[in-house]
C-alpha cells in the first residue's frame, strides 16, 4: 500500500465540488481515503481575475501506481465538469497528486512529488496540517522546513466549521 497525499481545489460552487470529490474518491474500490485537511479560502493563482478558491489535502492508501490513480482523479474531474479551457482559470475542480510514497517521478503526464508543493502554500499547509512530519522522497528533507521557502503566498483564512476528518494522520 502506497500513503499518497492529493490536493484539491474549486473557485466554481466549491463547496460542493469539493465534496463531491471526495465521496467519489471515497467510493473507489482501490483507494482507502484516510483523512481530509482544514478547507482553506485562497486568492487565485496565475493572474486570472476569477472568484477565490477552496484548496483542502487528502490522504489517501492505494495500490494503484501513480499513473492509474491519475487516471481515476482525471475522470473524477471529468464527470464534475471540469473544462480545460483557461490555463489557470476557474474549476469545478482541480486534483493534484502530491506525494506518492517514496515515489520520484518525471513523465511527460506525471510530475511526483509534484513541482507546486515547495512553491504554493495552498498545496504545502493543508499536506502538513494531515502529515505535519512528512518527508520529501529521495533527500528525505523534512516538508515543514520548507514552509519559509515558499514563493506563493495565496491563503487568505482556514475555513472555521468544516469537518476536518483525520487531522494527524501519520505521514
Ligand atoms: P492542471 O491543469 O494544473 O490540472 O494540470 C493537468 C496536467 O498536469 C495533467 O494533464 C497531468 O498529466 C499533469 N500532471 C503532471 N504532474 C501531475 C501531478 N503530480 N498531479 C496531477 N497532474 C499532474
Amino acid at each position: 500500500m502506497t500513503r499518497v497525499y492529493l490536493s484539491l481545489g474549486s473557485n466554481i460552487r466549491p463547496r460542493h465540488h469539493l465534496n463531491a470529490a471526495l465521496e467519489s474518491l471515497n467510493a473507489q474500490d482501490t483507494v482507502r481515503l484516510l483523512g481530509v485537511s482544514p478547507w482553506y479560502e485562497t486568492r487565485p493563482w496565475g493572474g486570472i481575475a476569477q472568484a477565490n478558491f477552496l484548496n483542502l489535502a487528502c490522504a489517501l492508501e492505494t495500490d494503484l501506481p501513480p499513473s492509474q490513480l491519475l487516471q481515476i482523479t482525471q475522470g473524477i474531474e471529468r464527470r464534475l465538469g471540469r473544462v480545460r479551457t483557461l490555463r489557470h482559470g476557474p474549476r469545478t475542480i482541480d486534483i493534484d497528486i502530491l506525494l506518492a510514497g517514496g515515489i520520484r517521478l518525471a513523465t511527460p503526464t506525471l510530475t511526483i512529488p509534484h513541482p507546486g508543493l515547495l512553491e504554493r502554500d495552498f498545496m504545502l499547509v493543508p499536506l502538513l496540517d494531515l502529515a505535519p512530519n512528512a518527508r520529501l522522497p529521495g533527500n528525505g528533507e523534512r516538508l515543514s522546513d520548507q514552509r519559509t521557502h515558499l514563493i506563493h503566498h495565496q491563503i487568505i483564512r482556514r475555513l472555521p466549521g468544516v469537518a476536518c476528518a483525520g487531522n494527524g494522520v501519520r505521514s
